[in-house]
């Protein structure tokens, strides 16, 4: 298995390409990193529904026909610019100071986009040989999740990143559904997995 990870100019983030037997999983597709046509993408992935993890929806669904899997309220949310932010980028730039931007990119602030699949706490499935379990982080937004692969890489969104606290003040934030549902679920997973956050490069978790 190999993990591939590109960076966006759309706010500097991840897109990581999850590769097996010559297929792929996709999560959170960037607009500019679209991949060779050929790839097989068997599913699209989202951490939550936020305009700069989803801006590539669309073209990736062009390119590979492949269905996109997200929370409930991820889904719901995709389709709406104000509520995927895009249609505030502006604020939504200047509040994600961290990323440090040397310039405001340029954005599509009526982006919409749909899921084929959703769940609304936890969804496993098995991919070749690999097994994936997707469960709901809401407070950085309502959709978001995490999405742990065989135990020890997880894809944690914004929701964990390297040296930065969750930002909980976005439109839809809650800090009560963060520390009531999904802090504990942070807690659960063990030590020394490997995290692969929404921006920035991957790291290994280690609890406080
Ligand atoms: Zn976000």
């Amino acid at each position: 298995m190999e993990i591939r990870r590109f960076v966006s100019d759309l706010l500097q983030s991840n897109t990581y390409v999850i590769e097996e037997n010559g297929r792929a999983i996709a999560v959170d597709p960037g607009r500019d990193v679209l991949p060779a046509r050929g790839l097989a993408v068997d599913r699209i992935l989202l951490t939550h529904e936020h305009y700069d993890h989803i801006s590539g929806v669309n073209a990736w669904k062009d390119a590979f026909g492949a269905p996109v899997l997200c929370t409930q309220a991820c889904a719901a949310a995709i389709g709406d610019p104000k509520r995927n932010l895009a249609r505030i980028f502006d604020v939504f730039c200047e509040l994600q100071t961290w990323i440090r931007l040397k310039e405001k990119p340029d954005a599509d602030r009526t982006f919409a986009c749909s899921a084929e699949e959703t769940f609304e706490d936890v969804f496993r499935f098995a991919w070749q040989g690999h097994s994936f379990r997707l469960f709901a982080l809401p407070g950085h937004s309502p959709g978001g999740a995490g999405i742990l692969l065989d135990g020890s890489h997880f894809f944690s969104g914004d929701s964990l990143l390297p040296g930065e606290s969750v930002e909980l003040r976005l439109p839809g934030g809650s800090k009560r559904a963060w520390e009531e549902i999904s802090l504990p679920r942070l807690k659960a997973l063990p030590d020394g997995i490997t995290i692969y956050p929404g921006h920035f490069a991957p790291f290994t978790y280690q609890k406080a």
